[in-house]
Formats: structure tokens, sequence, C-alpha cells
């Protein structure tokens, strides 16, 4: 059971001063390509887009209620990144759909009024528990690569790995997608309502047209050839080619006339019949051309893969495996911490939060480090290449791992453990380049059913191709450019044909003693998604934090490339850091931490005060 709000006083702080320089766990060039290059021009490019103002554009009124970012409901509870999907959501709940139901509409409603982030050009990652059977399902419904790519795919003719842009921009990123297929697994085992019924409230918003919001037009600005392709600069840019002005309205025939197809005939038109023939077209045409086949989207299958569970204190705390590599390094991230924690008093009642006790945001980013260098080594689609995941969330592991971190300095440097792979030997720590785009809902249903489930068409506005009103994603630039290095020591998340590629996507679920659901998070940022999700678990499960103070504090994190301290955080937590050996700078964070947790018998809903999200429930 957790703490609505509390606001508590006092801080512990460390004193300690060592200087330390490089944090950043990237190896170094090996050969003539040049490792991990990639991800850092990236992430250059990853302009800091402020976190945005309360919408002043979509303000709806929700059920008979004005949107808000915190809800409480005893029935049933909706939190998405938009106000239009979470009244969809809703909607569906009250008619007494189930919480897979909601999803769908929202989804739905999702890749019409936040194109950027996600849609059913894309793929996404959901767990959800099923009350009635006490079971948790894990749904993969990640793009594949085509079948006919190698790893040499975005290596340009000189040898060199593709310019990030270069390879994101046109059809070679587009994986085949995954949403609506395992939209439709889903609700053939698990919905209510009739499926035909879940594409409404997004049919008439595309037909009816609806009002951009501040974040849509800050990012058809902010975000870099968004105009790249005709179609989509016709969709996004006005007559004049200037961005659609916040609240002009955006109207979508084609995808009204996609989701007719998808509520009347399924998957099989988007997976075997015209849809899949659009997309394929799209990508191939373009003049960065893809090699999609009309075969990858007939063989596209949603997986149904084992949740990866840990226990966590007195929590069961389950995430998505790989090819995700959120569930398992945010459990690291937990688990090495449980371990540094336990003798330090730390349940204490005056935790505040990471910004006021210095030592705790220490032991959190180096607890990060050492997880993320293992996900950068050993995490990859599992069908595919062997991942060590059991001894990387073994106990004695990760008792091993804690104890590198050190009280009151970073450590120098932090390596992989080293685990022997059959018929490979070592794989090559290899970041992937992630841009923060992507959704995150949570929902729960009236019937005690959960759903936690992160979407994404990977950076914002994807391929920036489209086919049927949609977006088409460029998940495939997930997976790392570069495939070995000069002593052929392979990259476990390199490009295979069929491949999925490595995610950071992090939907949780935390169960109490009882194995009864307790909270439901998760939430977009590219890699930073694992950090975003870890810290409010930090915060919550170990010293009792509240869910919605700990969402509104500040992020502190590393994902092994540098410390990050959320602008606006106070300076102390900055200097104090900064003294103790770390790098920090100061950046904004746009986490969409969309998070419902239980108290008793109400279900708490929060949405991020970062987005434009917002929490609905009865
Ligand atoms: N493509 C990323 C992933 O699958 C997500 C990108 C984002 O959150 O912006 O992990």
């Amino acid at each position: 059971m957790f703490k609505f709000l509390r606001f508590r006083n006092a801080a512990v702080f460390f004193t300690a001063a060592f200087l330390f320089s490089g944090c950043d766990e990237t190896p170094p060039a090996q050969n003539a390509m040049v490792i991990g290059a990639t991800d850092r021009a990236s992430e250059s490019q990853d302009k800091d887009i402020a976190p945005e103002p309360e919408s002043q554009i979509v303000n709806l009124q929700l059920g008979g209620a004005s949107q808000n970012k915190i809800a409480i409901g005893k029935k049933f509870m909706a939190v998405t990144a938009n106000p239009h999907a979470t009244r969809a959501a809703y909607a569906v709940l009250e008619s007494g759909g189930s919480a897979i139901d909601a999803a769908i509409a929202a989804q739905m409603v999702l890749g019409l009024v936040e194109p950027q982030s996600s849609g059913i050009g894309g793929g996404a990652f959901m767990l959800y528990w099923d009350e009635s059977s006490q079971k948790l399902t894990a749904y993969d419904g990640r793009e594949t690569a085509p079948m006919a790519v190698d790893e040499n795919l975005f290596i340009t003719e000189s040898g060199q790995p593709d310019s990030f842009f270069d390879a994101v921009i046109g059809g070679k990123s587009v994986g085949v997608p995954g949403v609506v297929k395992m939209l439709e697994d889903a609700h053939s085992q698990y919905g209510v309502a009739p499926w035909s019924s879940l594409f409404d409230d997004a049919i008439d918003l595309a037909t009816d047209g609806f009002a951009v919001s501040e974040r849509l037009n800050t990012l058809i600005k902010a975000v870099p050839k968004v105009a790249s392709r005709e179609q989509i600069a016709n969709y996004l840019f006005d007559s004049r080619g200037e961005p659609l002005s916040v609240g002009a309205t955006l109207k979508n025939p084609q995808y009204a006339r996609t989701l007719k197809i998808l509520a009347q005939n399924g998957s099989d038109t988007f997976y075997r019949g015209q849809l899949a023939q659009e997309m394929v077209a799209v990508s191939r045409e373009d003049k960065n051309a893809s090699q999609l086949s009309l075969t990858d989207f007939f063989i596209y299958e949603a997986v149904q893969r084992a949740p990866m569970c840990k226990s966590i204190l007195s929590y069961r705390v389950c995430g998505m495996g790989p090819p995700s590599s959120g569930g398992s390094t945010t459990l690291a991230i937990l688990g090495i911490l449980e371990n540094r924690v336990s003798d330090k008093n730390l349940l204490a009642s005056d935790y505040q939060g990471m910004e006021k006790a210095p030592w705790s945001a220490h032991y959190f980013v180096e607890a990060s480090r050492l997880a993320f260098a293992d996900r950068n080594t050993y995490i990859a689609d599992p069908d595919f290449i062997d991942v060590p995941i059991a001894q990387l969330l073994d106990d004695t592991y990760l008792k091993a791992r804690s104890q590198k971190i050190v009280d009151d300095r970073p450590m120098d440097k932090v390596d992989a453990g080293e685990f022997t792979i059959p018929d490979v030997g070592q794989y090559l720590m290899q970041p992937s380049p992630e841009l923060v785009s992507t959704t995150h809902l949570s929902i729960v249903d009236q019937y005690g059913n959960v759903v936690s489930m992160t979407s994404s068409i990977e950076t914002a506005f994807g391929s920036r191709l489209m086919a049927g009103g949609f977006i088409l994603n460029n998940q495939l630039t997930d997976f790392s450019f570069v495939p070995h290095n000069a002593d052929k020591t392979l990259v476990a998340n390199r490009v295979q044909g069929g491949k999925r590629p490595r995610s950071s996507m992090s939907p949780m679920i935390v169960f109490d003693r009882d194995n009864q659901p307790i909270l439901v998070i998760g939430s977009p940022g590219g890699k930073k998604i694992i950090p975003y999700v870890a810290r409010v678990l930090y915060e919550v499960l170990f010293f009792d934090i509240s869910l919605v103070e700990s969402i509104e504090r500040p992020h502190i994190l590393n994902t092994g490339r540098r410390l990050e301290i959320e602008k606006g955080a106070e300076q102390n937590i900055f200097s104090t850091l900064e003294a103790l050996g770390h790098q920090p700078v100061f950046k904004s964070q746009t986490s969409g931490l969309h998070a419902i947790s239980r108290n008793n018998d109400e279900w708490l809903g929060v949405a991020d005060p970062r987005r434009e999200g917002v929490a609905l429930g009865k």
C-alpha cells in the first residue's frame, strides 16, 4: 500500500569529494568503424525539448470532470498520453469493456492525436494481468526486420556506419509493425467488447478532425526532417509549408478508412491484404529503399513470452523480457540497490526522494551503470541470440555487482559481467541509438484486470513514411549499426533477417505479498525509459515516497554515458554529486510516466506533468 501524497523534511548528504573523469561506458573505437559514435551523434540531435505546460487546447470534459493529472476511482482507471485517448479508454471501461478492450480503443486514438509517438505502423510490449485466472502474460508485438537484410544494413559502402538520420528517414528503417497483431491476439483471449466496436472514437476523430495540441505542434517544429517526405509534409504542414498551428483542425480520412477495414476484417488486410501491399510499396519505392516483402508481413507473429519477474523487498516486480531490455535492466538496478541499501537504514521515515538525498542518487546512478553495461552487451532478440538472462538476474551475481559500488566516489569504469555464450564466446558491448518518442498507457478495469503497455514508432514521427493514413516506424535503427569489431567479436543486437531489435520499453506491474497488482507503470523516453521507471520504483518501493511525489520529482540518471540531472532540480544535488566525483549536466527530461497504484480499495491514476496525458477513473 502506498502513500498518496506526503511531503517531509530532512535529508542525508555525502561529504566526500573525489574527482573522477569519464563516465562513459561506451568502449573506445576498436577498428575502422567507430563503435558507439552513432549513439552519441544521435543523442546530440536529441534537442532539449522542454516539458509541456498543461494543455490549453486539448481541454476536454472527461466523464463529467475536467481532465486531470491525478484521478481516484474505485472501479476502474485509465491513464494515457492524451485526453482523447484517455476518454476513449474510459468510455470502453464504463460500458463494461475489459482493460484489453480499452487499450485497443486508446491505441487507435493515440495513433491519430499523438502520431509522433505510436500507432498501428509501430510495435509494442504489453503486460496483462488476468484477474480471474491470476495469470500474467507478456505480449511482444515488436517489429521484425525483413528476412532479406543482413548485419550490414546500416553500413555504408565505405565501411562506416550510417549517420543516424540517413538510417532513420525512409524505407530502410521500417520493420514489420506488430501492434495490430498483438492487440488482436490479446483481444481474442481477453476481450469482452466486440472488436469492431473499439474503433469508433478514433474513426470519428479522424473523420471530424481534432485540434492540434501544443505538444504535437512543438514536435513538428523541433524534430529534424519531419517534412522530408511528401505525404507527411502534406499532412502536418499547411499550404504555406508552415507546421500546423496549435488548435488547427486536423482530419485524416485515410486513417478513418484504414480503421474501418481493421474493425471489419481484423488484422488480415493489414498483414495479408491491401494494407500490407501499401506498406511494402511505400517502403520499397522510397529513395532510401526497404527490402520488406509481402512474405515478411504474411509470416509476422506477435509472441507471448514468459514475463520477467523478480522479488524485490516484499514485492514481486514484473516486466518485459528480451527483446526488450526494459524488464531485466530495471530489475537488475533494483536488485543491485536492494543489496546496497539494506544496511543503511534507508527505510528511514524522512526520505523525500533522490533530489534531497544525494547518497541514494549516487547508488541509483552507479547501479544503473552496472545494469546498462550488461544490457548493452547481452540483451537482444532471444530467438536469435543466447541471452544469459537467468545469470544476469541471479541473486548472487547481483550481490557481487552491488559490491563494486564505492560509497564515496563513482566507479572508475564499468564492465559487463563475464558470461561465456555457447558457440560465440563473448559479445561486444554496444549501445544502439534511441531517441525519444513512444507512449505508455496503464489501465485497470472493473474486473480487476490490468494492462501495462508501451507502444512506439521509435523516434518522433518514425521513418517519416505514411501508408493508409498512419506513420511507419523506424524501429530497425534500434539495432546496433555495427555488427562486430575488428576481431570479429559479435554484437548481440546486430541486424539479422527476421530479428527483433532490442528495446528499452519497460511496461511494469508490481505485485504485493498476496500476488495482487498494486502498481502499474511505464514511460516513453528511449533508453532513459529504464531509469525513469526504475527511479520511481526505487523511491516508492524502497522508501515509501508517494507515487505522485516521485513522478513529480526531478529525474537523476545515468544510462552509461553521463550523469543527467533534470533541469529545475536543486543546485545542491548537482553540487553534491559533482563534489563526489560525478560529472553531472542539467538537462530537460520528457518522461511520460503513466501509472496506477492501489490503495486499499481505490485506484490512484497519475499522469506525468511533463506531458499532456491525463488520468480518469470511476
Ligand atoms: N525505440 C525505443 C525502444 O523500443 C523507444 C523509443 C522511445 O521511447 O522514444 O525502446
